[in-house]
Order: structure tokens, then sequence, then C-alpha cells
């Protein structure tokens, strides 16, 4: 299976619909390409950005918008679900282009930025976000990611 494939399928496993569509009709703000209905559980993905593998690693954040937190998007602490997205990058098999997207726009909730942080530093973070992650309950006990809606 490929990419893409992948992370289609963990949608219909969460119950997410994964609608491909020449332009999302509710864009993100940082990934135009995509959107999320997070009432409706539908991500659109712009057909033209299938190929593009910073565009997944996008997608599984805002899966998590719709089912990693219990919050509006435009409310949500991401941090809360940083964790969920970890896991759910690694069980859809994309966790390298996951980790491509964390490395150029996630911010740490501390004074680096997380692509400015050496490999120990990642790893904490990512270890840090997986226990946020079991104690919110969107990431269960072996590390797997939980929908919380
Ligand atoms: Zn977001």
């Amino acid at each position: 299976m490929k990419p893409w494939e992948r992370v289609r399928a963990f949608c219909y496993r969460v119950g997410v619909e994964f609608r491909i569509c020449d332009r999302p009709p509710r864009p993100c703000p940082f990934s135009t390409h995509l959107g999320i209905g997070w009432r409706s559980r539908t991500l659109y993905v712009s057909a033209t950005h299938l190929r593009d593998p910073l565009t997944i690693g996008q997608a599984i954040h805002e899966i998590g918008h719709i089912v990693a937190t219990r919050e509006p998007p435009e409310s949500a602490d991401e941090l809360d679900f940083t964790g969920w997205e970890s896991a759910a990058a690694s069980i859809c098999g994309v966790r390298r282009w996951w980790y491509s997207l964390a490395m150029t726009e996630y911010g740490t909730d501390e004074l680096d930025e997380f692509g400015d942080l050496d490999t120990t530093a990642q790893r904490a973070f990512i270890r840090r976000a997986l226990t946020r992650g079991r104690a919110i309950g969107n990431v269960s006990p072996s590390g797997r990611p939980v929908s919380l809606r």
C-alpha cells in the first residue's frame, strides 16, 4: 500500500471520511490544500497534492484535529495531540513524512522550535508528548492512537 492509501485506510478505521477534491471547501489555515469538516468528520485533500510528502504529515495533524481532541480546531491546544500524531504516523507507516512536517512547522511550548532541537532533545520531546497523550487519553498505554470523538 502506498503512504496515502495507508492514511486513507486509517481514516476509515477512525471514522473520518477521506475526500479527494480539486479545492478543499474549508481550507486549513496553514495547509490550504487540505481542509477539514470536524463536525462532519471529513478530511478534504486536494488531488494535486496527493503526491506531496509534507501534505501527508499535515493530513495526520488535521485528522488529529477531528478525532484526537474534544476541542474545535480554533481553540485546540495542539500539543495535546502531538503524541497522538506521532503514534498515528507510526501505525500509518508515514512517520518519516510526519517528522519532516514537525521539523519545519512545530513549536515545542519551550524556547526552541522542534527543528532546532538536537536528536536527543527531539526524542525527549516526543516521549513527553506521548506521556501527555496517555494522561489525556488519546494515546493508549501501549502507545497506540485513541480517538476522543
Ligand atoms: Zn492545527
